[in-house]
């Protein structure tokens, strides 16, 4: 576990997602209130924990869980984190706050999602009570001493995504909004997932928050970022080689996902970040394929 300041009042705890450093953080935004935005999974809430340990925040300060979306890398956690933190409520967006207090339906469409290889590393959801969830669409919270977070809904990546804008330094809790910026392991690419991905919702998205000029993101996977055009420039350019590859697979008959999968993302097969890099490609490979798919019945049924 390893923390880092990342502005005055924000700091970002590596719970060592997926078993890795660099892959995932939770982000701690301390105003008089405590607020931390994602969780990482089941498996990672003790390294979370320690981190709040670490920073000296007693478990009774912490009194909002922010999660972007459903994912299980970014709500996963959640559960276990409510149960160590009595006085945290959970917002997420309503759309699907059911899955948190009830995770079972979740887990069987995660594990479908990121494959068998990469499954052990997501760790299984502690259901929560339905009264510490919240609506996170249209948030706005005052945590005190000048910070303020708000929702902005950034769908595409997932249809309930959602990012928090921090009102005291203009960043952006982004979540996967627009891409993974994970320099230790070469890992630059826009996660396109079954069964929910939604391209046209996605590339809104990504010109939306060009427009808004953020000063700063803090991604999820993984750390704050200040080149944000650049940023979301690459992402959308990735996003168009993505599409270019499946819609040349598409023509030329059956697409094999793991092929294509490694010639999007190549990565040498030589250690655990190889088996994110293949898992995270895979799902974003079928997710395009399906898109695709949907889109031209769609069409077809007129
Ligand atoms: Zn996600």
């Amino acid at each position: 576990m390893e923390i880092f300041q990342v502005d005055d009042h924000i700091w970002a705890i590596d719970h060592e997602l997926l078993g890795l450093p660099g892959v995932g953080v939770t982000y701690v935004a301390r105003g008089e209130e405590v607020a931390l935005i994602e969780t990482g999974t089941a498996l990672t809430a003790p390294q979370t924990l320690a981190g709040l340990e670490a920073l000296n925040i007693p478990r009774d300060a912490v009194r909002h869980i922010l999660c972007t979306h459903i994912h299980m890398d970014h709500c996963g956690g959640a559960g276990h984190l409510a149960a160590a933190l009595p006085s945290a409520t959970v917002y997420i967006n309503s759309s699907v706050a059911e899955h948190l207090a009830n995770p079972t339906k979740l887990m069987a469409s995660v594990r479908r999602a990121v494959g068998e290889e990469a499954w052990p590393l997501h760790g299984e959801l502690l259901p929560i009570p339905a009264e510490r969830i919240r609506p996170a669409e249209t948030l706005q919270l005052d945590l005190g001493r000048d910070v303020v977070l708000t929702a902005i809904a950034t769908p595409g990546h997932s249809p309930d995504h959602l990012s928090y804008r921090d009102h005291k330094s203009g960043g952006l809790f982004i979540g996967d909004a627009a891409g993974l910026v994970m320099e230790r392991w070469g890992l630059i690419f826009p996660v396109t997932p079954v069964p929910t991905y939604n391209l046209v919702a996605h590339q809104q998205t990504i010109a939306m928050l060009r427009e808004l000029n953020l000063p700063r993101i803090f991604v999820t996977h993984y750390g704050p970022h200040d080149d944000v055009d650049h940023q979301l420039g690459f992402a959308a350019e990735r996003l168009d080689e993505l599409v270019d590859l499946v819609h040349r697979a598409l023509a030329d008959g059956d697409p094999d996902v793991d092929a294509l999968a490694a010639r999007w993302v190549p990565y040498p097969d030589d250690g655990p970040a190889g088996v994110v890099a293949r898992s995270w490609s895979r799902m974003s490979v079928a997710g395009m394929i399906r898109y695709e798919l949907k889109r031209r019945q769609a069409a077809e049924n007129g």
